[in-house]
């Protein structure tokens, strides 16, 4: 058995807390391997040393290279800038994974099976924007900038490919707006097909324009196995999926880097229901899944998934999921579960 495996834990803001705690138990009493450092970052940073990023938190990422992290809240217009989106630039962590499985039978959607890659450092996420002035109104005219690099094209398309190859999946849909946005987007097809022509005979790759491709996720959704498209039509496109699996609460997510990797559920801090003790902390629950998978313990995600599916089978619902259990409901059942 390998040693404790240092790891930075970030509770968050909203029910970041509440879920984080669930979460903890449950993997302490999975024996996973994880010796956690906690820091903090967010609204509860602000609170604490008025730095939504302290540097502490940094440094141990930095050290970790590991870390799960619970939703922060991003004040909406003023504020400081969404601390997600700085961690992914600061680690650079150019790929984001959102798998998506149907969990719980009796759906609107059965049998659900898609793992969605998003690239996560270009596109419109760059949000370089500014107003252009027209007659007597100085903001008449918005503009907004996105980019997209050769290189970064290559290197999501590849890692999309490269995690087919090793989890047994046998094809790739490549999501793109080329026929409008033909440099932004043509530069990721163009990229895309060049790395599918490396993978021919072990993947099979096709590619679909984002708009037909939301349709289709709603039409016929098992068509899909792996779709990798860039940073804003996977920001949209993975909450899609998310609906057609139960929401966001069922949601886990990834990002990942060269030298840091950084473990969250999809969702929001949720204000709304924080501190009720109602918030469903599976879709956390599903992202240390990928953590022990990344650590190379599918062993112990195999078992932690196993018990969340006995769970779900035997009844139990969060209230976003139709029913009444509150998160220490669900922890107790699901400790019950792993026991
Ligand atoms: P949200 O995901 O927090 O909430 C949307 C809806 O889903 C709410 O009704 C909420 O109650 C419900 N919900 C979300 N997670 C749930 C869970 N685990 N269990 C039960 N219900 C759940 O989205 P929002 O309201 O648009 O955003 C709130 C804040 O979170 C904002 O400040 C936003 O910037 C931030 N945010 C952070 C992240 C992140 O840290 N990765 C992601 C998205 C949004």
């Amino acid at each position: 058995m390998p040693d404790k495996i240092p790891a930075t834990l970030i509770p968050g803001d909203g029910i970041g807390p509440e879920i984080v705690e669930s979460v903890v138990e449950i993997l302490d009493s999975l024996g996973a391997p994880f010796e956690w450092d906690r820091q903090l970052a967010g609204l509860a940073a602000v609170g604490d040393s008025g730095d939504p990023l302290p540097l502490a938190t940094l440094d141990s990422i930095r050290r970790t290279g590991l870390a799960l992290k619970g939703p922060l809240t991003t004040p909406v217009g003023g504020g400081f800038k969404s601390i997600n989106v700085t961690l992914r630039k600061e680690f650079e962590l150019y790929a984001n994974l959102r798998p998506a499985r149907t969990l719980i039978p009796g759906g609107r959607f059965e049998a659900i099976d898609i793992v969605l890659v998003r690239e996560n450092l270009e596109g419109f996420y760059a949000a370089m924007e500014h107003y252009m002035p027209l007659g007597h109104d100085p903001r008449a005219i918005a503009m907004s900038t996105g980019f997209n690099t050769r290189t970064e094209c290559r290197r999501i398309v590849e890692y999309a490919f490269d995690y087919a190859v090793k989890n047994g999946r046998k094809k790739v849909t490549i999501v793109h707006k080329a026929n409008i946005l033909k440099a932004l987007t043509g530069l990721f097809l163009e990229e895309g097909r060049k790395v599918a022509k490396e993978y021919e005979g072990r993947v099979e790759m096709n590619d679909r324009i984002v708009d037909a491709c939301a349709m289709q996720l709603v039409l016929d959704p098992w068509q899909y196995d792996v779709i990798v498209t860039t940073n804003l039509f996977g920001d949209i496109l993975s909450d899609l999926i998310a609906g057609l699996v139960g929401g966001l609460g069922m949601a886990p997510g990834a990002n990942i880097g060269t030298d840091a990797a950084i473990f969250e559920a999809v969702h929001g801090s949720a204000p709304d229901i924080a501190g009720k003790g109602v918030a469903n902390p599976l879709a956390m629950l599903l992202s240390t899944g990928l953590m022990l998978q990344h650590v190379g313990r599918a062993d112990l995600a195999d078992r932690l998934t196993a018990g969340i599916d006995r769970m779900l089978a035997a009844g139990l619902r969060t209230r976003d999921l139709g029913g009444t259990a509150g998160t220490r409901d669900l922890t107790d059942a699901l400790l019950q579960q792993l026991r």
